[in-house]
C-alpha cells in the first residue's frame, strides 16, 4: 500500500489523478472477502491523510460475489459510505460476463444513495450498449473500456475492428449524454477521435476523464494532461498479481519478453 501511495503521489506532482486497486478477485472464504473490504477501509484513511488526488477500484469477486450477493454488497457498502464522508470516488471494475448482470443489479441499488459510486463497461460485450443506455439514465459515471477476459461468441464481439467499432459508438454516447465518463484506454485511434468529437461539439476538455494503466503510454498520458485533459491513471498493488498480470501479459505479446528481459537483466 505504501508502494501505490507513493506512486499515486508521484503521479499527482506530473498533474495526473490515480485510481489505487488492491489487486485480487474470486476469494473463496468470507474471512478474506472481509480482509479485502478492511485493507480498503485502511486505503482511503490512508488517501484522505496523504492528500492524494485517487479514487479507489476495486472487484466485487474480491469482496465476496462467489459466495453471496449480500456478501459483496455489504463489504462494498461499508468502502462506499467511508469514501463519500472522506470525498472519494470509488468504481467497480467489471468482470467477465457471468458476472454482469449480479454486478449492475448490486451498482444500481448502492448507487441510489451514493453518488460517489461509479462502474466500468465494456465494449466487447453486445449487452453493454444497453447497459450503458440504463446507467445513464440513473446518472451513473461509467468507465468504458474494450474487455479483458475471454468471452464467448454468443456474448461478445470477437474480432478486434468490431471491438473497436463499438467502442467508438459508446465512447460519443457517453461523452455527449453521460456523467462525468472515463474513456479508459491506451488506443490512440480513439483518444484522437474522443478529443476531436469532444471539440466539435463544444464539450469542455473537463468534462470527461481519459484513464490509463500504470506505466502504459507514459507520455501520451502526460501529454493529455498538458493539454488540458484529466487524465486517471490505474495503479494496480498487492500479493495477488497473478491474474491481473496474465490480462496484460494477453493483451500484448511482446510483454512476455519484457518481463524475461526485466528478469534476467
Ligand atoms: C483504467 C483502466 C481500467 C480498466 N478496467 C477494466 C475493467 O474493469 N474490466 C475489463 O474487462 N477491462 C478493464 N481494463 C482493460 C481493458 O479492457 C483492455 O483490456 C486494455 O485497456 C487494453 O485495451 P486498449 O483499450 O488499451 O486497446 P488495445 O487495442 O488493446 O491497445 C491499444 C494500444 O495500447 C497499447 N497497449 C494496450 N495494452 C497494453 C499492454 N498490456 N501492455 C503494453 N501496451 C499495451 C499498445 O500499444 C496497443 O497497440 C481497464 C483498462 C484501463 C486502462
Amino acid at each position: 500500500m505504501a508502494d501505490a501511495l507513493r506512486v499515486a503521489s508521484r503521479l499527482n506532482r506530473e498533474g495526473l489523478l490515480a485510481t489505487i486497486d488492491l489487486l485480487g478477485e474470486n476469494v473463496t472464504c468470507e474471512r478474506d472477502a472481509c480482509e479485502s473490504a478492511a485493507e480498503y477501509l485502511s486505503l482511503l484513511d490512508e488517501i484522505k491523510d496523504k492528500g492524494i488526488a485517487s479514487a479507489v477500484s476495486l472487484k466485487l469477486t474480491h469482496l465476496g460475489l462467489d459466495l453471496s450477493d449480500a456478501l459483496a454488497k455489504e463489504n462494498l457498502e461499508s468502502i462506499v459510505k467511508k469514501a463519500a464522508s472522506l470525498g472519494i470516488s470509488v468504481r467497480i471494475d467489471m468482470e467477465s460476463s457471468k458476472y454482469t448482470q449480479r454486478t449492475l443489479d448490486i451498482f444500481l441499488r448502492l448507487r441510489k444513495e451514493y453518488e460517489n459510486l461509479g462502474v466500468a463497461a465494456q465494449a466487447y460485450l453486445f449487452r453493454s450498449a444497453d447497459d450503458i443506455k440504463r446507467l445513464m439514465e440513473a446518472g451513473a459515471s461509467v468507465r468504458l473500456v474494450k474487455g479483458a477476459y475471454k468471452e464467448p461468441p454468443d456474448v461478445a464481439f470477437e474480432s478486434k475492428e468490431d471491438v473497436d467499432r463499438n467502442f467508438s459508438i459508446l465512447m460519443k454516447e457517453l461523452i455527449s449524454r453521460g456523467s462525468r465518463p472515463a474513456i479508459a484506454t491506451h488506443d490512440e485511434r480513439l483518444i484522437a477521435e474522443a478529443r476531436g468529437f469532444a471539440q466539435e461539439r463544444g464539450i469542455p476538455k473537463t468534462d470527461f476523464d481519459f484513464e490509463m494503466l500504470l506505466g502504459i503510454k507514459r507520455t501520451l498520458q502526460r501529454d493529455l494532461a498538458k493539454a488540458g485533459y484529466r487524465v486517471r491513471v490505474y495503479v494496480p498493488y498487492g500479493p495477488q498479481w497473478l491474474p491481473y498480470m496474465l490480462r496484460r501479459l494477453r493483451e500484448r505479446r511482446e510483454n512476455i519478453w519484457f518481463l524475461v528481459k526485466n528478469v534476467w537483466d
